[in-house]
């Protein structure tokens, strides 16, 4: 299995997040340093909500250090539903999903085909 990594700090940002917003889903895009997920660009409010679809009306913001994607399931179902992934299939990239209970067990990446990798946690 191929690996992404991830800086500690916006892992335990990102898990709060998913807290936060619970019972609903955040959605956020990943800004990448020298191959180290490290920044999360937050989806406007009125973006929110129980549906994944919400990324298909966001316009991206052109920006080449945004190499990936991440949203919670306010579920403990860790998988790209079909909508997610004809998101991840035009985004490209990398896509993190955080399930219910958000803890860095529920934690999944996977590339833009669906493909799962593993997350490597940088300090
Ligand atoms: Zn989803």
């Amino acid at each position: 299995m191929e690996t992404v990594k991830i800086r500690r700090e916006l892992l335990e940002y990102l898990l709060e997040l998913a807290r936060e917003f619970y019972p609903n889903e955040f959605a956020g895009f990943l800004r990448e340093r020298e191959g180290i997920f490290e920044e999360v660009l937050i989806a406007p409010a009125g973006h929110f909500g129980r549906n994944s679809a919400f990324f298909n009306t966001w316009m991206l913001p052109y920006d080449e250090t945004i190499k990936g994607t991440v949203h919670s399931h306010p579920s403990p179902n860790p998988w790209p539903s079909q909508a997610d992934l004809e998101f991840f299939s035009k985004f490209g990239g990398i896509h993190l999903i955080i399930a219910y209970p958000f803890t860095e067990e529920s934690v999944r990446a996977y590339k833009n085909d669906g493909t799962r990798l593993r997350l490597e946690v940088v300090d």
